[in-house]
């Protein structure tokens, strides 16, 4: 589904990516892990199209379309989505809205109608049942005055309504408690599917305790030094990444 092939990425000058490689299959559940600084989130964004990032060499494809060339709105569209590691707040913007016009601008670009509003809604409530968020949620302003938490749970609540095909999630557990990692963790579970692979950005083996990845990649210094599966988390919750540094060096 996503090949990553000796990327060389550029920020401010600096290169921050230097030949990663990395192939994502349908249905898989991939973890990228990695120190501080390691060009986590920057893979995320150049996957996703953020601006600011040059690449310098090598080749990222999704479904054997070249990603590099296609525009920000187009990766979108073909279902490239990345949740944010510090969701934004919208104010005067109601959440409800926010999911409406995203689903339908998808809809679009497929040349479908729009969803009929009670069809709409009857999705919406189911997803945000699984969020286990109150209606309420929906009529506020998108992440305003929201908890760390809630916001969490509305970036996976958006997930679940727009169902991308890659579905990226960068820190998705920071600076929440364990109740509330829980149910994210069953938001990303119930994403998984045959055709949709996730790929799970974060810091700390605890979350893969509830999202089992299929394959675990530890990322230093804008490399990819080693994969395995998810024993793997486990070896770096035990022995840190240094010991992983000192081996490939
Ligand atoms: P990680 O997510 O693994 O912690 P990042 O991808 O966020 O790492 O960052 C990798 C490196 O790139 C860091 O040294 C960071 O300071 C640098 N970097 C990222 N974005 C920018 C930017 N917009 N301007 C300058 N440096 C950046
Ligand atoms: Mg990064
Ligand atoms: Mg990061």
């Amino acid at each position: 589904m996503l090949e990553v092939k000796d990327l060389h990425v550029t920020v401010e000058g600096s290169e921050i990516l230097k030949g990663l490689s990395l192939t994502i299959n349908e249905g898989e559940v991939h973890a990228l892990m990695g120190p501080n600084g390691a060009g986590k989130s920057t893979l995320s964004a150049v996957i996703a199209g953020k601006d600011g990032y040059e690449v310098t060499q090598g080749s990222i494809t999704f479904k054997g379309q070249d990603v590099l060339e296609m525009e920000i709105e187009e990766r979108a569209q073909a279902g490239l989505l990345l949740g944010f590691q510090y969701p934004v707040e919208i104010p005067g913007v109601k959440n409800i809205y926010l999911l409406k016009a995203a689903l339908n601008a998808q809809r679009a670009a497929r040349g479908e109608d729009e969803l009929p509003a009670p069809e709409f809604m009857k999705l919406v409530k189911e997803k945000l049942g699984l969020m286990k968020m109150d209606a309420s949620f929906l009529q506020r302003a998108v992440n305003e005055g929201f908890s760390g938490g809630e916001k969490k749970r509305n970036e996976i609540l958006q997930m679940l309504v727009l169902q991308p095909k890659l579905a990226m999630l960068d820190e998705i557990d920071s600076g929440l408690d364990i109740d509330a990692m829980k149910v994210v963790a069953d938001g990303v579970n119930s994403l998984r599917a045959e055709d949709r692979a996730i790929l799970l950005v974060t810091h700390y083996q605890r979350l893969l305790d509830y999202i089992v990845p299929d394959k675990v990649h530890v990322l230093v210094d804008g490399r990819i030094v080693k994969t395995g599966d998810a024993e793997l988390a486990k070896e770096l919750e035990a022995n840190g990444y240094e010991g992983i540094e000192e081996s490939v060096a």
